[in-house]
Order: structure tokens, then C-alpha cells, then sequence
């Protein structure tokens, strides 16, 4: 047993006598032939190398894609079919929501990740997708629960990791079958890739979901999975400065007379600590709360120095995204803040200074 640092500085390599200590990117398409590769669609030695890390964080058998969304919309392309139903989360990452209700004979039904979840919402469902914590109002649900209501009704769980990353939850243990995430976000956490897997224990799900890829052709560059392979080496050390960051903004908001529905998880006067704390293993940088309206907003970021106006989140900066401008159902004033991994006291300095 390892800890988290020691995990993913370590995870899924295998250096022998001579090799670099670091991965390293492979960009080459054409290979020659014997070997274990043969053309870049179809695999190379940066995406197995990231796909063995990913994979053994996750408990499971890891696929990479070209981004979230193309891991997600693989997953669907690969696990239903004309007629089924998909469950999703009415709050959660608005263009898997979107992309489900586009699949052609695909039944789409939404439901609030915080439920309260019976049998009922799941009945007659070939997939449900569940995200939790969700983006971005971080409300959470309990997967091992959802998952036992799931398969006694025939349906699959995957669930999108994405906020929680691999250190911070482990679907897979807690029964479902497949893990979705961007690793665009946190994972890689330089905001400098877009990249996405799938993970699952199912040796058979993951080929399928491998060959899906080299026929659709959502391949990532090798190049990117490297960059999130170097990235993910700090994963242990910028989640605990991003969720230290955000304790610290947390307490600094939380009888702050601008701000209403603050929300993190990992607070414990958070309505989803409880279910979070026996759920997660540890928590991370994305707070959510409301100011009275857009131009409250606009004026926050304008007067701060520190946090930048920027969607995506989980990266090295802190930055602040208005959630309702990308037509996500929530208020005009919501703000999703992913703290980054400056010092605490210098982020609330700079952010009360902003609010007043
Ligand atoms: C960003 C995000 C996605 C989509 O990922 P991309 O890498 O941008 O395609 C999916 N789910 C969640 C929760 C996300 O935050």
C-alpha cells in the first residue's frame, strides 16, 4: 500500500536499466511492422504508457480518447442502441446531457444528481450516467447505492469522474462499470491538453470500447498523453493546494454578506459532506455560489488580479466561470471557482478584495 504522491509518480511504469525515468511522447503514425504497434490510430507506446497509470488509479482497464465528450459519446456509440433509455444528470456537464438527446432512438431521461433515487428512476434504463460530484453544483449521490438499484434493474452504471479525479473516488470499487472523465481538467491540470478515458473492469467492455475508437477514429495525439502523463505525476500535490485553497476561500465566503449558496463538499456544514466524506477519499478545488446577478460577476473578476475569467477548471490557476453564459440551467450570478494552486492567503486576500 502506497501513498497518493508515491502512486502517481509511479503509476503504470515500468522502467528497466537505460530507459528514461519520465515518459515520454512517441509521435510517430507509421511503425515498423513486428512489433507491438503498427499505425498511430490504433495505438503507441504514449497512450499505453498513460492508459496503464490512468488505469491502475482507477481499478480498471483504461481507454483514452480524444477528449471528455469523445469518451462519453463513445461509451453511448458502444453500450446502447436504438430504443434503449440512457438516464442523466439534470445538473450535470450540460453537453453530455445535449449529446444523449441527439442520438438518434435514444430515450433520454434526466434526473437531479441528489435525488432521492428509487427503483423507479432507473427501471427499464439501459445506461445510467452519473456524475458526482456534479458539475457545477456539486451536489453528490451515492454510487454504490445507485449502482445496486441499477443492475437489479438490468441497467450499467459509468460514472463521470471528472471533479472527484482518480484520487478523490473510485467508481469502480464502488461497483460501477464504467468510470467516464475529462482529463482535460485536474488529471492533466495544466491547462494545456484536452484529453478524455473510459475505464472499466471489464476486459470485454474495454476492447470494445479500444476497437470503437480505431474505427471512429476519436484518437488522441500522443503528444497530449504525454503532456497528461507529466502532469499527472503532481496530481497528489496540486489537489491538496487546490482543496486547501478552497477550504480557506470557503471559510473566508461563508458569512460573506455578497455571496449565497456556497457549496463544497468538502466543508462540513456542506448538504453533500456526509455522503461525500464516506464516498471520496479526499476532496479537491471546485467551489460553487451565487453573487446577486451577471454584472456582479463581471465586476469580481474585473477587480481581482489573481483570478482569470475562464471555463474548464482543476488547472494550476484559479479561475472563475459563470456557468449560466454556456446555458447551463442555473441562476445568472452562479460561479463556478476552481482554486488553483496559488498561495491561500494571497487567493483570499484577492478575492475579498474583488467582492467588495
Ligand atoms: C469538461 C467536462 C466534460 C467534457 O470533457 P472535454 O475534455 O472538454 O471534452 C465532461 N464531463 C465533465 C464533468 C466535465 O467537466
Amino acid at each position: 500500500m502506497t501513498g497518493d504522491g508515491t502512486k502517481v509518480v509511479h503509476a503504470g511504469r515500468d522502467v528497466a536499466t537505460g530507459d528514461p525515468i519520465a515518459p515520454q511522447p512517441v509521435l510517430a503514425s507509421a511503425f515498423h511492422l513486428g512489433g507491438a504497434d503498427f499505425y498511430g490510430r490504433a495505438g503507441n507506446p504514449a497512450w499505453r504508457e498513460l492508459e496503464a497509470a490512468i488505469g491502475s488509479l482507477d481499478g480498471g482497464e483504461c481507454v483514452l480518447f480524444a477528449s471528455g465528450m469523445a469518451a462519453i459519446a463513445t461509451t453511448l456509440r458502444v453500450l446502447t442502441a436504438p430504443g434503449d433509455t440512457v438516464v442523466v444528470p439534470s445538473d450535470g456537464y450540460y453537453l453530455a446531457r445535449r449529446h444523449a438527446g441527439e442520438v438518434p432512438g435514444l430515450a433520454v431521461r434526466s434526473r437531479p444528481t441528489a435525488g432521492p433515487w428509487t427503483a423507479a428512476d432507473v427501471e427499464g434504463a439501459r445506461l445510467v450516467l452519473l456524475e458526482t460530484p456534479s458539475n457545477p453544483g456539486l451536489d453528490v449521490c451515492d454510487i454504490a447505492a445507485i449502482t445496486a438499484l441499477a443492475h437489479a434493474a438490468g441497467a450499467l452504471v459509468a460514472v463521470d469522474n471528472t471533479t472527484a479525479t482518480p484520487l478523490g473516488q473510485q467508481p469502480l470499487a464502488l461497483g460501477a462499470d464504467l468510470v467516464v472523465a475529462s482529463d482535460t481538467k485536474a488529471l492533466a491540470g495544466h491547462s494545456d491538453v484536452v484529453l478524455g478515458h473510459v475505464s472499466t473492469a471489464s476486459a470485454e467492455l474495454a476492447a470494445r470500447l479500444r476497437d470503437e475508437r480505431t474505427v471512429g477514429g476519436a484518437v488522441p495525439g500522443p503528444f497530449e498523453a504525454w503532456l497528461a502523463h507529466r502532469g499527472l505525476g503532481t496530481l497528489d500535490l496540486r489537489l491538496a493546494r487546490q482543496a486547501a485553497n478552497a477550504a480557506t476561500v470557503h471559510e473566508a465566503l461563508r458569512d460573506h454578506p455578497a455571496v449565497t449558496g456556497l457549496r463544497w463538499p468538502g466543508a462540513s456544514s456542506d448538504p453533500a459532506h456526509e455522503i461525500a466524506s464516506r464516498q471520496m477519499r479526499r476532496f479537491n478545488g471546485v467551489i460553487t455560489f451565487e453573487l446577486v446577478s451577471e454584472e456582479a460577476v463581471a465586476s469580481m473578476v474585473a477587480r481581482s488580479r489573481l483570478i482569470a475569467p475562464a471555463t474548464s477548471f482543476g488547472g494550476l490557476h484559479t479561475t472563475a466561470d459563470r456557468r449560466a453564459q454556456w446555458g447551463d440551467p442555473v441562476p445568472d450570478g452562479l460561479v463556478r471557482l476552481s482554486c488553483g494552486v496559488e498561495d491561500p492567503a494571497d487567493l483570499v486576500a484577492d478575492l475579498l478584495t474583488a467582492l467588495t
